[in-house]
């Protein structure tokens, strides 16, 4: 349980997945590259992991390739892929303490959250997609008479699955379990930030009865590895998470090689709108403060600009303030911290600029503002409100990816929304009001794809995510995600 365990002790002995996984097996690479791999909990180096190059990826690609066309996976029997699909899931759950340990070393998120979170929720993802296999039909169409025609749903190939840092199991989760449950093979390209728990994963699958080459991982650089993946003309499927700067890479990847397909999970700037006759501000400010200190505000979703009617501003101010005290920055091993570090040096002081460029432009810090923690040697910022925000300031515009709070103060519903659709991103958003009407509307004229109305960040496996604008397109979870790593055909019978 997570309470028993000497998590510093584990820490010290665990071992450090870091070779590329490749038809079954981890192998040396062929670039002898590598990067290093640095605990942000106290900025230690952990290990130096294989950094894949183009040649690293076509093995893996050829790997997967071989593995598709022979149809040991693709035209398996698909109750027994839904048996080593489960039996994957299993086996995740039961390595429970090993990857959320892992995913804690790499990412410096609290070891509670690892384990009664990330580990969980990639679980459950794999498993509802397992479920998935052998209950969804194809489609008879209404042709003619003497016609029977059948629309069909088939696997697409090769599927390549970049993914980020913030949550490393469950994005790569919410990509394997629709591409794998549909009959393709896999090649998994981890952020460099956090590759263990991916290699992981490659080890589990096997172990779960998965044929050789299904399931590839290739830790690597971006710019190397995850271009190699972009470009190869033998990858028929993109399913990236990250930002939207690299979302458009994956474009132009796609359009000069052979036109992958591609499913784009990006940025966003989430408005969390408050209007006059919100009656729970303490169940407000608990859901902004959660929504944008929680994983230290490195989540695609955040809740980063608070859209608030003057009238209630200064009493819901007070008290997401005295919420934030729930999220000071702790030991990321320690059970009881809710607040983490921040994944690395670079995004401490990305995070940092932005807190610099806030206060330049003459926004108020009402707290934080500033890195914490120093003498541990690790990379923590306090959580930190701005007021005073205009929407075109730096901080209200781009992607902070931080423990950063933009209050905007509005008057009434319209101009509200008006503000909170003022961005270039469209992923999620919420309005928290006592009236029905008022919800309604604003739902309504939210641009985004997820709206949250009186909570936020609520998830099911069983509703799809994602964004509207340039946060991107295409679903990740619920059934809609398998449409993203299938194409339809139509067989026409005629009698
Ligand atoms: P990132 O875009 O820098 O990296 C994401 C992945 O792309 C990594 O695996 C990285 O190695 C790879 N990559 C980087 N440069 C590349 C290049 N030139 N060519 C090919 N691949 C490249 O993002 P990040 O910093 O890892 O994660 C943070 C971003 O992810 C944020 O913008 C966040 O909003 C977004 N995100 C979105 C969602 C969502 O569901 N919409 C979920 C989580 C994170």
């Amino acid at each position: 349980m997570l309470h028993d365990i000497d998590w510093h002790a584990r820490a010290s002995a665990v071992a450090l997945p870091n070779r590329p996984f490749i038809d079954g097996r981890y192998v040396d690479s062929l670039s002898g590259e590598t990067f290093a791999c640095v605990y942000p909990g106290d900025g230690r180096l952990l290990t130096d992991v294989a950094s894949c190059n183009e040649r690293d990826v076509d093995r893996a690609v050829q790997s997967a390739r071989a593995a598709f066309e022979s149809g040991v996976w693709s035209r398996m029997n698909p109750a027994d892929r839904r048996r080593i699909l489960l039996r994957f899931a299993e086996l995740i759950l039961q390595n429970r303490e090993e990857l959320a340990l892992l995913e804690t070393l790499n990412v410096g998120k609290p070891i509670a959250n690892a384990y009664n979170g990330d580990v969980v929720s990639a679980a459950n993802c794999i498993a509802w997609y397992a479920e998935a296999i052998d209950k969804v039909y194809g489609e008879v169409a209404a042709t003619a008479h003497d016609m029977t025609t059948l629309v069909l749903r088939e696997p697409l190939g090769v599927v390549a699955a970049v993914v980020p840092w913030n949550y490393p199991m469950s994005m790569a989760a919410w990509k394997l379990g629709p591409a794998l449950a549909t009959g393709n093979s896999v090649i998994l390209k981890p952020a460099e930030q956090s590759p263990f728990t991916a290699l992981k994963f490659g080890e589990l699958a096997i172990e779960a009865g998965m044929p050789a080459g299904v399931l590839n991982v290739v830790p690597g650089l971006g710019h190397i590895a995850g271009k190699a993946l972009g470009l190869h003309m033998d990858v028929d499927c993109i399913g990236f998470t990250g930002s939207t700067e690299v979302g458009k890479y994956f474009m132009q990847y796609s359009g000069s090689s052979n036109i992958k397909r591609i499913g784009l999970e990006l940025g966003g700037k989430s408005p969390q709108i408050v209007l006059a006759d919100c009656d729970d501000l303490d169940a407000a400010a608990a859901g902004i403060a959660a929504g944008i200190f929680a994983n230290t505000g490195q989540v695609c979703n955040a809740g980063s600009r608070l859209i608030v009617d003057e009238a209630v501003r200064d009493s819901l101010l007070d008290r997401i303030a005295a919420q934030a005290l729930n999220f000071a920055p702790g030991d990321p091993l320690d059970t009881s911290t809710r607040m983490g570090s921040m994944v690395s040096q670079e995004q401490m002081e990305r995070v940092l600029g932005y807190i610099d460029a806030g206060q330049r432009d003459g926004a108020k810090a009402l707290i934080g503002g500033g890195r914490v923690r120093n003498e541990t040697g690790g990379f923590y910022v306090a959580p930190t409100i701005f007021d005073g925000v205009r929407n075109d300031m730096t901080i209200a515009r781009e992607e902070i990816f931080g423990p950063v709070l933009s209050v905007i103060s509005v008057r009434g519903l319209d101009e509200a929304m008006t503000v909170a659709n003022d961005t270039v991103y469209g992923l999620a958003g919420a309005v928290w009001t006592g009236s029905l009407r008022n919800a309604h509307r604003a739902a309504k004229a939210m641009r985004a794809g997820v709206v949250w109305v009186n909570c936020f960040d609520r998830g099911s496996l069983a509703v799809p995510f994602g964004g509207f604008k340039q946060s991107g397109f295409g679903r990740d979870k619920s059934l809609h995600a398998m449409d993203k790593y299938t194409d339809l055909k139509a067989v026409w019978f005629a009698h």
